[in-house]
């Protein structure tokens, strides 16, 4: 224990994200690309990658060559990938690591070409099957595969993979999903036609490999199931993906409420009847969405307690609804679900948007991380500054 309490913390486990990884490569039957773009969704980018690969994924991916560079600094000598780059973008240092880069374009070929010393560039290609974001569009690929085809010959790169994104593999029944697989496989085929012949061949991402599997070609990209949450709510089987998160603090205060009392800013929530309500030390300075606001729950004393007037920056109130709670009594704002508190997921479903983007954000820069591992069998408690 340290001297001073903590406020707050997220404790991560590394046993969830070696299962879940273990898990998804066996239910998808082919090799498994780990996402842990964006900070590991908000978990730690280095030491969810390590689990990753304990659990059995093959790759790991990013989105920025930044993120990648990283992993490598930090030790992962495995197939990394990265995909997110700006025009003027100096690919160099990626290349001379080993690393997957992407091209969408013949300029972004040329880009990567300047970066090449004596090893040639190992390249993947993302062709734009309907997402319309990033990647080649159709009338684009001719010029793009036949310049990839040359370079290949001139020994500046090899192609290691052709691969897109899909649209909407959350909502299995929308037409789109058959559509951008048909448009997939003309993309391969076009690729093949002008001679590549790439190691790897991925459109999935976590809702499409469980839900498609006939999307699954040589590999599959999954992020969010990772984490053990559920990339389709309401769509999705359960396969026993775990949780990895749980953000954890205590009641720093607790009071009684008289009938017409007003809570926190704004006085958007007043108390009907005499209860009791608790003071929870994180705001939106630490990632709790203020949108959460008279919105989310959180579990206090086996129960989920719901929050009362606005979040702020530092702090929020809950209600206990006349229980009599010590302060310093725990708090979870989600994690746990065997012990029934909250989930990311109802997080997400109160406020109107998806769990990725709760346990993205969760944390903000003042929560500390905490790393267990309740395999035993591995190292634990790797500390934040452990981590990079
Ligand atoms: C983030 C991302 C993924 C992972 O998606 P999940 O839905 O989290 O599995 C896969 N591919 C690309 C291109 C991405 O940007």
């Amino acid at each position: 224990m340290d001297q001073r309490a903590e406020r707050a913390e997220i404790v991560v486990d590394a046993a969830a994200i070696r299962a879940n990884a273990r898990l998804l490569r066996a239910t998808a039957g082919v090799p498994l690309i780990a996402v842990v773009k964006a900070d590991g969704y908000g978990h730690g980018m280095v030491p969810a990658a390590r689990a990753a690969r304990e659990g059995g994924a093959d790759w790991i991916a990013t989105a920025t060559q930044d993120e990648a560079l990283a992993l490598r600094a930090a030790g992962d000598t495995g197939p990394l990938l990265c995909w997110l780059a700006v025009p003027g973008e100096d690919y160099a240092d990626a290349v001379a690591a080993g690393i997957d880069v992407t091209a969408y374009s013949v300029e972004q070929l040329d880009a990567i070409a300047a970066g090449v010393t004596d090893t040639p560039a190992r390249v993947q290609l993302k062709v734009d099957t309907g997402l319309w974001r990033g990647g080649a569009v159709p009338a684009d690929w001719p010029r793009l595969f036949e310049r990839a085809r040359e370079g290949e010959r001139a020994g500046l790169w090899r192609i290691t993979g052709i691969w897109s994104h899909f649209a909407c593999s959350d909502e299995p029944d929308h037409p789109a999903n058959d559509q951008q697989q048909a448009v997939f496989d003309d993309a391969l085929s076009a690729a093949a036609a002008a001679g590549l012949d790439p190691e790897v061949r991925h459109l999935a991402n976590s809702a499409a490999t469980l839900l498609r599997p006939g999307a699954r070609y040589d590999a599959v990209r999954c992020g969010i199931a990772l984490y053990g949450q559920d990339p389709a709510p309401g769509h999705t089987a359960d396969i026993g993906l775990r949780p990895a998160m749980t953000v954890r603090t205590h009641l720093a205060m607790v009071k009684h409420l008289q009938p017409g009392a007003s809570v926190s800013y704004g006085h958007t929530w007043t108390a009907d009847r005499p209860t009791t309500v608790g003071l929870v030390p994180l705001g939106y300075g630490d990632g709790v969405p203020r949108h959460a606001s008279n919105l989310a729950t959180v579990g206090v004393a086996g129960k989920r307690r719901p929050i009362r007037g606005r979040v702020c920056m530092d702090q929020f109130v809950v209600d206990l609804d006349g229980d009599d709670v010590a302060p310093g009594t725990e708090v979870v704002l989600f994690g746990e679900p065997d012990a029934g508190t909250p989930t990311a997921q109802d997080w997400a479903a109160a406020i109107d948007t998806i769990n990725y983007e709760i346990v993205t954000r969760i944390g903000g820069t003042r929560v500390p991380r905490r790393w267990i591992d309740t395999d035993g069998a591995h190292d634990t408690h790797h500390t934040e500054s452990e981590e990079s």
